[in-house]
């Protein structure tokens, strides 16, 4: 299948080079940048797409940008620029549409999406969940914010990287939702962490307790799909680095003081997230969490 767009993607990550994979498959043409060139080179030889030297030929290349940066710092600098080198969005022509599916500060979103209208551009948040693995398969879920027929227009393009696209509400709407999902995620893996401890104190099989909590109601994602695969053999493999789950639990806690809720096991949770990754690094995978909650 061929398509006339052209797609600029960057940041090459563990999840930009699978889905960027996904969209050559797909038979998008691809120009690619990541700021280590020898990612951009190695993935556009893989793909068949065109390696850019800087963000700004991405804009003069494609009329669809996908980011799938670190954080909204980052976003932030290849589209706009930094003083030092042009952004994309000083390159790109009237119309081009900006698809951030990096986990980004919902309040910097909206900042950045109003920054691009007063240019004639567009933004679009779209978050994934589903991990690496997914990543790969190309069946992320893939969570919008923004203007609905902006987004219907690339939903082809969405769905060669995702089984399903969830809409949240108006620009910025799909980042806070995705905040808040890994907070109730990073949530249960904690709470299970511990139980795990505990009753393994107490002589209960970790191995068998995790059967157990998968049998009955206190499974949950963590419990499912990271104890057996990653936890209890010690490989901490899952592909997302502790770093990113402590920024998302900070994105979250900023989101609860910004709307005045009450917000204590968030807080607290925020705060140990963020203590593991000074303890661990923040390039320890997220998984290792455990290890942190060690005596
Ligand atoms: P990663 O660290 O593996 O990849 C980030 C890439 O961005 C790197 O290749 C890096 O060189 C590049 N980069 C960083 N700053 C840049 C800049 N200024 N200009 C150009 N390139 C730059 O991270 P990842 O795990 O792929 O995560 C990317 C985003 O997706 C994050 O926001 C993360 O929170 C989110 N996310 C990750 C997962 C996961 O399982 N890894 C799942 C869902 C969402």
């Amino acid at each position: 299948m061929t398509t006339e767009k052209t797609v600029g993607f960057i940041g090459l990550g563990r999840m930009g080079a699978p889905m960027a994979g996904n969209l050559a498959r797909a038979g998008y043409k691809l120009v690619l940048f990541d700021r280590q060139s020898d990612i951009t080179n190695r993935l556009a030889e893989q793909c068949g797409g065109r390696a850019a030297t800087t963000p700004a030929e991405v804009g003069r290349s494609a009329s669809v940008v996908i980011t799938m940066l670190p954080d909204s710092t980052a976003v932030r600098q290849v589209v706009l620029g930094d003083g030092r080198e042009w952004g994309i969005a000083d390159a790109a022509p009237v119309g081009t549409i900006f698809v951030d599916m990096s986990s980004s500060a919902p309040a910097d979103t909206r900042g950045l999406a109003g920054e691009l209208q007063q240019r004639s551009l567009s933004l679009i948040d779209a978050p994934v969940s589903g991990g690496v693995a997914k990543a790969v398969s190309g069946t992320l879920t893939i969570i919008t914010g923004g203007e609905p027929a902006l987004i219907e227009s690339i939903s082809p393009l969405l769905l060669a990287m995702g089984s399903s696209c969830i809409h949240a509400g108006p620009i910025g709407a799909a980042h806070a939702m995705k905040a808040l999902n890994n907070y109730v995620s990073a949530a249960g893996l904690a709470a299970a962490s511990e139980a795990l401890r505990i009753g393994s104190t107490f002589g209960i099989d970790p191995a068998v307790m995790v059967d157990i909590f998968n049998a009955s109601t206190g499974r949950n994602n963590s419990t499912e799909n990271k104890f057996h695969q990653f936890i209890l053999p010690q490989t901490f493999a899952s592909g997302f680095s502790l770093g990113l789950m402590a920024k998302d639990l900070d994105l979250a806690r900023d989101l609860a003081d910004t709307s005045g809720e009450f917000a204590p096991l968030l807080k607290r949770c925020a705060e140990l997230w963020r203590q593991a990754a000074e303890a661990l690094g923040p390039d320890a995978d997220h998984t290792e969490f455990i290890r942190f909650t060690r005596n």
